[in-house]
């Protein structure tokens, strides 16, 4: 699409979605009818129904270019998984064929499971794994180079029904909530909800760069990455890039973007440049966990896609470079009936709100008693660069609840008895031309890692390449504890305000310590943390074992969120995944160091050895420019060579180690480490050696030119 064509934005908006106006247009009434029993109520789907449901669907891709369909589900390797059947039947007698799905086809696929990370819940020779439909999570056609393909977002489970997968856990966590929720509410005097849904607003940054220059850099390809690099002259220092003007080139890549994630019924809303060069983010608008999951993976999906069809490539690791802001990916997570009540609307006077208490309360206690599992849901490989580093939150969980409410919870635990709220006042800007508005109640805090902003929470330590998944499944399903362990109290009482009241003290005394209203990012916090004894848990592989403790298994077992097999089976998978990541990168670094850094310094050397010999031939004059850089230069190649040596020792020793924690702690303590050792020298180098010689793009290059 051209820059200069215009379109409807409502005109194109979900034309790729088997919605549910699309459902109502072309679904027999009573089909439909079942059909959304199902979704709203979670009755079971008869294959009869499923039939004409596939049938329609088929109908409906077909028109829209489809050839194949594809179960499209959520493995635990980071990345959506599909495989890809057409429709076409078997040729009929007169050698035509016929266009089939069935309602069995749409409700279970069978991919090979033995390809998929499962944690020792399945041996290789047990392949079988199924996808179920997710029928809460709509059909899409996804239109590319392949064509037209037919996307069924579905779960992904063993043989055994054990999860493979993120959305089999979060469907159960919702579950979970949903229950504990009702119950909550229900006890407030609430008989109308019949649902209570966490919606998620995920916000997505990532890093554009140009798609020549990124095929110049090996450790991008392969690992998402830079593994060498030395700083610009320039950095993020002078704060223009955020909120900039977003040039032409990265207008265009966005507009397509959009385009692109309407019509497949992801509301795009917020664009706009980040703090670092080359650094943007997307947000779409909120929706119930599971669509917003699915969303999620679509913007990442699109994102790629699109920015190749413009020369651009995209990169969502958490740190693409060193020394330059990283990016995350905001979970804003609230609790909200099917009527449109947001449990976490504190209204105009708080105090006065004694439900929203109730329920912020049970929050502060579910992010207290488990700070370790919220922690680890944010844990990946790359997050490892950014979580406790500068910009980012610390590794520390701690909620943030702004001066309103904060005031509020010190009146409750100190008098017992909450009386006033703090009001916003007018915005006094000194001009008198500009609009007067009320300002809000509370300012922000950017550096708390999970803020309350208004009526919702914002948990900020998610990774940008990660799935909002995990840290869905543990929020709803800590809520969900919290909230069950005050109704066991309130549904046994004579005196119902009573008791509230005391919930509300109790929990905010016994948790208070889990608030902190200051400055994240200093160090400051990270000492009175320790003294508070909150957990800083700075890297994934300290992270992981908070999956399977005692007191993880005991919580998810009783939501029936996971089994203890599965919570034992991620960690294993956890383990594996980081050392196999540490590895490829420690290979990358092998391997560039190896066959392009060190010919490269060679080459440079060369020229220069020449240049001494050839201007001493030609005349004596003063060569000590070229010796002293050659000097330098070739005592760094040493450093470069030797640090290479050791780099590849211990690599070829992790690599020899069993899997599990110990590997990963190698990975971490000792590979890690001697890639940091290789990249010093490296990065020195690129400072010294001829930008003509340099084997690859500079970090400049990178960030600044798009
Ligand atoms: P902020 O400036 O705090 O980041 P935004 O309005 O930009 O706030 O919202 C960020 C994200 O939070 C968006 O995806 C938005 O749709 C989402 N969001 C807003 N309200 C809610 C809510 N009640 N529950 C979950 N997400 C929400
Ligand atoms: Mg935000």
């Amino acid at each position: 699409m051209s820059r200069t064509e215009y379109f409807n934005v409502a005109e194109i908006f979900g034309e790729n979605v088997f919605s549910d106006a699309v459902m109502q247009e072309r679904l027999p009434k009573k089909v439909y009818r079942k059909l959304k029993d199902v979704i709203n109520e979670g009755r079971e789907l008869d294959l009869e129904t499923a039939d004409v449901v596939a049938h329609e669907m088929k109908e409906w891709a077909i028109d829209k270019g489809a050839t194949h369909y594809t179960h499209w589900f959520q493995p635990l390797n980071g990345v959506t998984a599909e495989k890809h059947d057409s429709f076409i039947t078997a040729p009929m007698e007169n050698g035509r064929v016929l266009m089939s799905f069935s309602g069995k086809e749409l409700i279970k696929g069978e991919p090979d499971a033995s390809s998929f990370p499962s944690g020792g819940l399945r041996a290789t020779f047990e392949a079988r794994g199924y996808t179920a439909w997710d029928c809460t999570s709509p059909a899409f056609v996804r239109q590319d180079a392949a064509g037209a393909t037919l996307c069924i977002p579905t779960a992904f489970c063993s043989y055994t029904g054990d999860a493979l997968d993120q959305k089999t856990p979060l469907l159960r966590s919702m579950e979970a909530i949903n229950d504990q929720a009702l119950r909550l509410i229900r006890l407030f005097g609430n008989t109308t909800s019949k649902r209570v849904t966490p919606s998620v607003g995920p916000e997505q940054e990532y890093f554009i760069v140009d798609r020549e220059k990124y095929l110049q850099r090996k450790d991008l390809i392969f690992t998402g990455r830079t593994l060498f690099g030395a700083m610009p002259p320039k950095g993020q220092e002078m704060e223009d890039h955020y909120f900039g003007a977003i040039r032409e080139r990265i207008a265009a890549f966005m507009k397509d973007v959009n385009v692109e994630l309407w019509k497949l019924g992801v509301t795009a809303k917020t664009q706009h440049n980040e703090v670092a060069p080359a650094q943007h983010e997307l947000a779409p608008i909120y929706a119930e966990a599971n669509i917003a999951v699915d969303h999620n993976q679509l913007v990442m999906e699109t994102l790629k896609k699109v920015a190749g069809r413009h020369g651009l490539q995209c990169l969502l690791h958490e740190k693409p470079f060193a020394g330059v802001n990283g990016s995350g990916k905001h979970n804003n997570w609230s609790i909200i009936t099917d009527d449109g009540i947001n449990l976490l609307d504190p209204g105009k006077t708080p105090h006065e709100n004694i439900q929203f208490l109730l329920v912020l309360t049970c929050i502060l206690k579910a992010v207290d008693i488990h700070a370790d599992l919220l922690r680890e849901s944010a844990a990946d490989v790359g997050n490892d660069h950014r979580l406790g580093a500068n910009e980012a939150p610390p590794a520390i969980v701690s909620v943030y609840l702004g001066e309103q409410l904060q005031d509020v919870l010190t009146q409750l635990i100190s008098t017992g008895a909450a009386t006033h709220s703090i009001k916003g006042q007018k915005l006094e800007t000194g001009v008198r031309t500009l609009p007067e508005f009320m300002k809000d109640a509370t300012d922000r805090n950017r550096t708390s890692p999970f803020a309350f902003t208004g009526n919702k929470f914002e948990f900020r330590m998610v990774g940008s390449q990660d799935s909002v998944a995990q840290s869905s499944v543990v929020l709803n399903t800590i809520v969900a504890e919290a909230f069950s362990e005050v109704c066991d109290v309130l549904e046994q009482t004579d005196d119902f305000e009573m008791a509230v009241h005391d919930l509300i003290k109790e929990n905010a005394t016994n948790h208070q310590r889990i608030v902190f209203n200051g400055n994240g990012y200093s160090e400051e916090w990270v000492e009175e943390a320790i003294k508070r004894g909150l957990p800083n848990i700075t890297s994934m592989v300290d992270a992981i074992p908070a999956l399977n403790t005692e007191k993880s298994v005991a919580l998810f077992e009783r939501f029936k969120v996971f089994t203890k097999a599965e919570l034992d089976s991620r960690v294993e998978i956890e383990y594996e995944l980081y050392s196999k990541e540490i590895n490829i990168e420690a290979k990358a670094m092998i391997d560039i160091a190896t066959k392009q850094i060190i010919p490269a310094v060679i080459r440079y050397t060369t020229v220069l050895a020449q240049s001494v010999t050839a201007v001493r031939s030609a005349c004596d004059a003063d060569v000590s420019v070229q010796t002293a850089i050659l000097t330098e230069v070739s005592s760094l190649l040493a450093d470069t060579r030797k640090a290479l040596v050791t780099l590849q020792e211990v690599t070829e020793q992790a690599a020899s180690m069993a899997a599990g924690r110990e590997q990963a702690v190698y990975y971490r303590d000792v590979v890690m480490r001697a890639m940091d050792e290789l990249r010093t020298p490296v990065d020195r180098l690129e400072m010294l050696v001829d930008k003509s010689m340099w084997p690859m793009p500079s970090y400049g290059d990178l960030i600044f030119e798009v």
